[in-house]
């Protein structure tokens, strides 16, 4: 099967899929590229925005370079306001540390499930002492929230592998509220783990997609297969 084709999982798939809408997560899974989220892209402008600016600013080996974060004046004021916010909270926290950004890609084929993963992985940091960091930027998150996630970091942990065979540290940061968290997983244990995990979840994910009965709820917020569903009539 082309990779193009293979269903699509993301980490909200895996995390919640047994609560989903089943239409909602059939089309999702299904629809690979088609399904572009406008919704989610317009709610995370800002935060798209900064981590765009943050792999300017270290496109070459060194500290970040403050000038290559540029006002978005594309954006509402309010929302300009939180991306210089934004901009001084990530320089805070990175504004030291030597390093370059590498571009990992969106996805990772898993041709063993028949799926690929697809996740933001944040910022790819390879440090000056050959070290790799995964940076997460969070604009502002629930304070209840815990910053490092074991579903991201599951599937981190997986789509790193060829990037990150030997060390990596994940270092969530929120550049509003200023909390900061690091994890150094234990590669060969947790990466095994993961594995385990996350094939386990696709199987149930891929069962929960190929019966895809429509469930009206709160997934119909927002939900990008409104049209033509039997829930939503006319
Ligand atoms: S509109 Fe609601 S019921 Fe219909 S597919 Fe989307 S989430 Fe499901």
């Amino acid at each position: 099967m082309d990779d193009e084709e293979l269903p699509r999982i993301t980490p909200a798939h895996l995390r919640r899929g047994d609560d989903m809408c089943r239409r909602r997560l059939a089309r999702e899974v299904h629809s690979g590229k088609r399904n572009v989220n406008q919704t989610a892209n317009m709610r995370f402008a800002v935060s798209n925005r900064i981590e765009e600016d943050a792999r300017l600013a270290q496109s070459e080996l060194g500290p970040p370079r403050a000038e290559a974060f540029v006002e978005p004046y594309e954006l509402e004021p309010e929302q300009r306001a939180l991306y210089r916010a934004a901009t001084r909270g990530y320089l805070d926290a990175f504004g030291d540390a030597t390093a370059q950004i590498a571009r990992l890609d969106f996805r990772t084929a898993l041709p063993d499930l028949g799926v690929e993963l697809s996740s933001n992985l944040g910022l790819a940091a390879e440090l000056a002492d050959g070290g790799r960091e995964l940076r997460k930027v969070l604009v502002g998150a629930q304070r209840s929230a815990r910053l490092v996630d074991p579903v991201e970091t599951r599937v981190a942990l997986v789509r790193t592998e060829e990037w990150a065979p030997i060390q990596l540290d994940i270092v969530v940061v929120d550049v509003i509220e200023q909390r900061r968290a690091k994890h150094t997983p234990d590669l060969e244990s947790d990466r095994a783990e993961a594995r385990e995990w996350i094939g386990d979840r696709v199987e149930r994910v891929l069962e929960l997609a190929s019966d895809p009965r429509p469930r009206a709820g709160r997934d119909c917020q927002g939900c990008a297969f409104i049209s033509g569903c039997a829930k939503h009539p006319g």
